[in-house]
């Protein structure tokens, strides 16, 4: 009998101190509603770029609280759902920009850490993406096709030898490198937070918003007190349903994580893994892999269930279920790692969208922003949201304004998903249509 803390791991590796919640009525230039990647980042950019700017953040719990602080700490360049998607949707140039900016991004978050001394436990790693049977070796060729189309330098496909090199896992055929980092996510974002308040912003905790009341200058209503602003940006991620104009826009996946004990130096001389890259596994409802910087293993992903009425209670975090099948595609990878003790088994909400690549714009007037739709790969593409929403806040037309991200004449906002019991049963359908499709060569 396994007895895991349904604890997110990384919310064990740092002491939250709550910021004091709003209590007052409040005027400001800019109100950011969520304190997750989203909005730290572009409160921090937007203080870069005026330092005068009043601004406050409110948040429902603590900054860090939601997917930033529990995601697996893979930061790629991916964008929404994959390459592949991305490319049919909207074409190589402009999936090519956008990449490019959010490959940018990995780079500069690194150097964020270092400038401002965040400890987030950032490894400028490479990652593995794997094959481990010949539909995903066709998805890696696919891939490798379109990253050398789209100019990357280090495209290569490694043989089942040269990947087992990387990382020894007997399940591995192939791999192919691509660049990344890994970071602890929930240190990030309190650093982040943390050099967010040094510049100026007041982040209010425990503060969850009510709603907007739109206008020349909206007003966030939260439980306590009200802030009016001349721009209110949403970047409350999974729980922008909460609004009524993006009520049908987004839905909650969960995905699942679990953290094992810090290894031995025995355990660890059993499974080769010199460079201690991410893993990830090349398919949509993708297993990934890697080392904590306490040298515990991580392994996640596998099922994405969705439950009825777009349920993020955390007592799903309790789901034997899925741990038993994330342990098995565990044992899968490393045989070798069978008596490894996982102690921590924990879940989180991917905000998925119809389209499967993040939407960024304004509503009506233009006085509330938005940005959301991340579909799980959001800690480097929130660093380059920050900037996308620095710039429509600003009223700028920037090459940041004229990626992908934003809705525009170009692209429509999402479609809406259907109401229940549709909504449940598609989604259902979809998992399985998705494990079915991709596991034929
Ligand atoms: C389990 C998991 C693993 C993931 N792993 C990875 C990974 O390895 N690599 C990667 O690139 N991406 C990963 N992601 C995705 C990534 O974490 C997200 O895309 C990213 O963190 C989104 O940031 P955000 O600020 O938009 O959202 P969030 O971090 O969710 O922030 C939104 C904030 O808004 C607050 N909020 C909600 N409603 C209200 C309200 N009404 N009023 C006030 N505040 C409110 C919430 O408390 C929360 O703090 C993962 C996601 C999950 C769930």
């Amino acid at each position: 009998m396994n007895a895991y803390k349904h604890v997110v791991y990384w919310h064990d590796t740092e002491q939250v101190t709550v910021e004091a919640p709003l209590r007052e009525t409040v005027d400001c230039d800019v109100c950011i509603v969520g304190g997750g990647f989203t909005g730290l980042w572009t409160a921090y950019f937007l203080k870069e770029a005026e330092p005068a700017l009043d601004i406050r953040i409110v948040e429902a719990n603590h900054s860090g609280y939601g997917a930033s602080g529990r995601a697996d700490g893979f930061v790629t360049p991916t964008i929404g759902k994959d390459i592949q998607a991305l490319v049919k949707e909207f074409g190589l140039q402009r999936a090519l920009e956008a990449s490019q900016a959010v490959g940018r991004s990995i780079l500069e978050i690194g150097r964020f850490t270092r400038r401002n001394r965040v400890d987030a436990e950032y490894e400028a790693n490479d990652y593995l993406m794997v094959a481990t049977d010949a539909a995903q070796l066709k998805r890696l060729r696919h891939d490798r096709e379109l990253a050398e189309r789209m100019g990357a330098a280090r495209a290569e496909i490694l043989t089942r030898e040269e990947s087992r090199a990387v990382i020894g896992s007997p399940a591995i055929l192939a791999g192919m490198r691509t660049g990344g980092a890994l970071v602890n996510p929930f240190k990030l974002a309190r650093g982040l937070a943390r050099v967010v308040r040094e510049k100026g912003v007041i982040i209010y905790d425990k503060s969850p918003c009510l709603r907007v009341e739109p206008g020349v200058r909206p007003t966030v209503i939260t439980t306590g007190g009200r802030v009016t602003a001349d721009k209110v940006v949403l970047a409350t991620n999974v729980h922008m349903d909460a609004f009524p104009p993006f009520r049908r826009k987004v839905v909650p996946i969960w995905t699942y994580a679990m953290v094992s004990e810090p290894l031995t130096d025995a355990q660890l001389a059993r499974v080769r893994w010199p460079g201690r890259e991410g893993m990830v596994e090349a398919k949509s409802l993708l297993t990934c892999a890697r080392f904590t910087h306490d040298n515990r293993v991580m392994f996640a992903g596998g099922p994405a269930p969705y439950y009825f009425g777009r349920d993020k209670r955390q007592r799903n975090m309790n789901r034997t279920e899925v741990y038993r099948e994330i342990h098995r595609e565990f044992l899968r990878f490393f045989p070798m790692w069978a008596d490894l003790r996982f102690t921590y088994a924990y879940g989180g909400t991917a905000d998925v969208v119809r389209d499967y690549a993040p939407h960024f714009g304004s509503l009506g007037g233009g006085g509330i922003l938005y940005g959301y739709g991340y579909c799980g790969n959001g800690i480097a593409a929130t660093h380059t949201g920050g900037k996308v929403l620095r710039d429509l806040t600003l009223g700028k037309d920037t090459d940041y304004t004229r990626l992908l991200f934003v809705d525009d004449e170009r692209r429509k906002p999402p479609a809406d998903f259907p109401p229940e019991p549709a909504l449940y049963v598609g989604a259902r359908a979809m998992a399985r249509l998705m494990d079915w499709k991709e596991s034929r060569p």
